[in-house]
């Protein structure tokens, strides 16, 4: 993480920065994409995954296309894009810890945020088959641990089983995402078109014939960008708050529930009429409002202000796989817009 660190720190002082032909700074455009990838563990590769490999018009390796590609392109295109007699600079937002849940790019943010950067656009360049992607959910993700007491299993009275409780807690969040399918809000032009909940981790208990102590579980949920994750969270702390820790007190004085927050980031949904969109769609000659379920670092840029959209070589299918590939087309492709958008601006 040093290393990452020292290149938020480098970017945020401007060393990632190619200034406009008269040495400007302030605005631009951002190309933004994360360093890191998920790992090759238990997976199947034919090849090294560490080295690409080149082979009928594909490259393999991990992280081709989720997002060393876009990255690689962006980069090589650095000294065309300094003798361009560009009116804005170009700015390289490079992240780490994307993969773990968009951890890295909120120190960015943060810097520049408080030195009030302003930036005109920022393409994402998350493999979307150099198609543009207008809108993802947002991506909320914690971490809950369920306190009770422990005592012999057939002294159920003197304990307080964290499992049983978290259970319930559990029942109530499978309630609500219930909510969100039946009664939306939807969007329909999502594969699953509502805010979605699900409880996929949990661990507790130490013996068939003990009251668990201890019950730990995760939860996540993928709101709509127009919905409020805050109060969502917040409806599931007042169960907590009200009904929950109440009914474990009275068990034992001493339970309660801890909830964390392991990793947030904002939905995005880009404004059509920003100059990035328009000029995106013009230049791929794409008009169609395309929205994904994965989440990206975009919804962090637009919470900054920075108009944003998602536009990268490769296929989000080819990610974290085993023989992730990418088109050497679509790396022509991207080299081809991103030659095409800086020599507009
Ligand atoms: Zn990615």
């Amino acid at each position: 993480m040093p290393n990452a660190t020292a290149a938020v720190r480098s970017w945020c002082a401007g060393r990632a920065t190619l200034p406009s032909h008269d040495g400007k700074l302030e605005g631009g455009l951002v190309l933004s994409g994360h360093t890191d990838v998920v790992p090759v563990d238990g997976q199947d590769w034919d090849t090294d995954p560490f080295k690409v490999h080149e082979a009928n018009g594909r490259l393999f390796g991990r992280g081709v296309a989720d997002m060393k590609g876009f990255i690689a392109v962006g980069l090589s295109l650095v000294p065309e894009f300094m003798r361009m007699k560009r009116k804005r600079p170009v700015h390289f937002a490079l992240s780490f810890d994307e993969e773990i849940g968009c951890a890295g790019a909120p120190y960015m943010i943060e810097e520049l945020r408080a030195r009030g950067v302003k930036l005109d656009g920022c393409v994402v360049g998350e493999p979307s088959g150099m198609k543009v992607v207008v809108a993802h959910k947002g991506i909320n993700m914690f971490r809950c641990r369920v306190h009770g007491k422990a005592a012999h299993s057939s002294l159920t009275d003197r304990g307080c089983n964290a499992i049983e409780h978290a259970a319930s807690l559990i029942c109530k969040i499978r309630e609500i995402a219930e909510s969100h399918k039946r009664q939306g809000p939807y969007d329909k032009a999502y594969d699953v078109p509502y805010t979605t909940l699900s409880t996929n981790q949990i661990q507790g208990g130490i013996a068939v014939n003990t009251i668990p102590e201890l019950c730990e579980f995760t939860y996540e949920f993928r709101n709509l960008p127009g919905m409020n994750a805050d109060a969502l969270q917040e409806q599931i702390e007042a169960y907590i708050r009200q009904d929950l820790v109440p009914a474990m007190q009275a068990e034992h004085a001493a339970a309660g529930v801890e909830v964390s927050s392991s990793s947030r980031a904002p939905g995005l949904s880009a404004e059509e009429a920003a100059e990035i969109t328009r000029l995106v769609r013009a230049l791929t000659d794409d008009q169609e409002t395309r929205k994904v379920a994965y989440g990206t670092e975009a919804g962090l840029f637009q919470s900054l202000g920075v108009p944003t959209v998602i536009c990268g070589p490769g296929h989000i299918e080819q990610a974290h796989k085993a023989n992730e590939f990418i088109d050497i087309e679509q790396l022509e492709e991207c080299e081809r817009f991103l030659r095409k958008m800086v020599a507009t601006l």
